[in-house]
């Protein structure tokens, strides 16, 4: 997508969590074209340094789950415009479940929230604290459609989705009440085409039937782009939209809408 004339993020720093790949990387790469310095960082420390040096960034490593990453980054980057926190995981990463209410592991539910709600805590505080001096700044959360609705199959993500939408509610009023314009959003993406789903789609001929199987309920009928993500991330992270704060939005090619199928 081409640079607009005029740069939406020209002078404002931001921080962008879990930026070597997917989603993140999209954020990062669309906040630098419209003008912002960032620093890109992650836990997978090659990918994010190719990363960063392809976009013309600076990156940093950090674990969002580790108090002690967010104390270095304050050092590092004292004073920010922008803070989105994005990294998360689904659990299946690292263990094949299963992840349901009735047989998760309470080590597997942990983990889930560690990266994603203390995770997104950490980055909130940290924000709060880079942005109050200049009392503006715009804090963008990734949650996800999973955290408006029950997922039986993952409920340990769904919580923790539900959970980092209600904590950027908390954030946005206490940034209000003590007369800051620090802003901070959620934003709910359903099936959003990232390496995530790899493991779920395959390569052979099988991907084009299981990728129409996950959006065969999705109203637009289509994955979503890590791009269009970024897009709405940019928005939020601009001067454009200075009354929006403690706002959900949700980008999901209107799954979240109501039933497609027609009535009768
Ligand atoms: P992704 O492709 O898996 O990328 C996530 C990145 O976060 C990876 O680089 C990962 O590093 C990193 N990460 C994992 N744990 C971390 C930690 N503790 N600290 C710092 N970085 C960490 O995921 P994505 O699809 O871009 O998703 C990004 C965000 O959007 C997530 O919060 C996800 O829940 C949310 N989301 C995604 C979708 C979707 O359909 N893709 C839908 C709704 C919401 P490693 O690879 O080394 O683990």
């Amino acid at each position: 997508m081409p640079a607009t004339q005029c740069p939406r993020l020209r002078g404002k720093t931001a921080l962008v969590t879990g930026a070597a790949r997917g989603i993140g990387l999209a954020i990062a790469e669309a906040f630098a074209r419209e003008g912002a310095d960032v620093l890109l960082t992650d836990i997978a420390v090659a990918e994010g340094e190719a990363a960063a040096a392809r976009i013309g960034c600076r990156f940093h490593k950090l674990d969002v789950r580790l108090e002690t990453d967010w104390d270095a980054i304050a050092r590092v980057l004292p004073c920010a415009d922008i803070v989105v926190n994005n990294a998360g995981i689904t659990g299946f990463e690292s263990s094949p479940g299963p992840h349901d209410p009735e047989n998760a592991s309470l080590a597997d539910w942990r983990a889930v929230h560690a990266t994603n709600l203390d995770g997104t805590f950490l980055g909130c505080r940290y924000a709060i604290r880079a942005m109050k001096e200049a009392g503006r700044g715009s804090i963008i959360n990734i949650s996800s459609r999973s955290g408006l609705v029950g997922i039986p199959g993952a409920a340990a993500y769904a919580s923790s989705k539900a959970a980092i939408r209600n904590h950027t509610k908390s954030v946005a009023l206490w940034c209000a009440q003590n007369g800051w314009a620090i802003r901070c959003n959620s934003i709910h993406p359903a099936a959003i085409l990232t390496p995530m789903w790899e493991p779920l789609l395959g390569t052979g001929p099988e991907r084009e039937v299981n990728m129409a199987a996950f959006v065969a309920d999705t109203p637009l009928r289509r994955f979503g782009t890590a791009e269009e993500v970024a897009a709405l991330a940019v928005l939020l992270a601009s001067d454009e939209v200075t009354y929006i704060t403690g706002a959900e939005l949700n980008i999901d090619g209107g799954l979240l809408a109501g039933s497609a199928a027609a009535p009768g």
